[in-house]
């Protein structure tokens, strides 16, 4: 089983010059998934983690199989105006501009072990924001783990405090 079979190019999205990779093909089927699930899990290599972090909104499908993996609680954060209660934002870096990223005030406890899942670590930009969330609220970051990073974006640099890992790299 060769989880990056299950990893499609598509290119010119969302616009002229970038190639997309659509993690569709891989959520679609039951043993690319359960595959890719183990390789994350296996990366942790047995440390307790409290709580799963996933970035909307591709961030949310493995992070939520790993949470209830790991047995731990997940939080999603997300784009502004989108969550109900009280929320602390992180800014971050876009192409053109900043954007923003939101999570629940009360969604981690001082020192609980954190877990941060996204797709994709492209820039970094979406991964550092995420990381300022968590301390915030003084979490402790065992991890930033990704279905795969592409590596020519150098987003590891953005983030290299912390341990990140990558089922595949481009
Ligand atoms: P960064 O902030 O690291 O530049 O970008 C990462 C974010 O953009 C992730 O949340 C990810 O979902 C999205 N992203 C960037 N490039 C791709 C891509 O080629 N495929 C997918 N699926 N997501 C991407």
């Amino acid at each position: 089983m060769k989880i990056e079979n299950y990893i499609r190019d598509i290119q010119d999205f969302p616009k002229k010059g970038i190639l997309f990779k659509d993690i569709t093909p891989l959520l679609n089927n039951v043993e690319a998934r359960q595959e890719c699930l183990s390789i994350l899990i296996n990366s942790l290599k047995g440390q307790k983690i409290d709580k799963v972090v996933g970035a909307e909104s591709r961030g949310f499908f493995f992070g939520m199989l790993l949470a209830q993996e790991l047995k731990a609680g997940f939080i999603p954060v997300r784009k502004p105006k989108k969550l109900p209660f009280d929320i602390i934002s992180a800014s971050y870096e876009l192409e053109y501009g900043t954007d923003s990223l939101e999570m629940h005030t009360d969604a981690i406890q001082k020192g609980d072990r954190v877990l941060i899942h996204d797709d994709v670590l492209a820039t970094g930009g979406t991964a550092k924001a995420v990381c300022e969330l968590v301390e915030k609220l003084g979490g402790e970051i065992v991890q930033c783990n990704f279905l795969m990073e592409l590596t020519f974006l150098n987003g590891r640099e953005k983030i290299k405090e912390y341990p990140v890992f990558a089922a595949l790299a481009y």
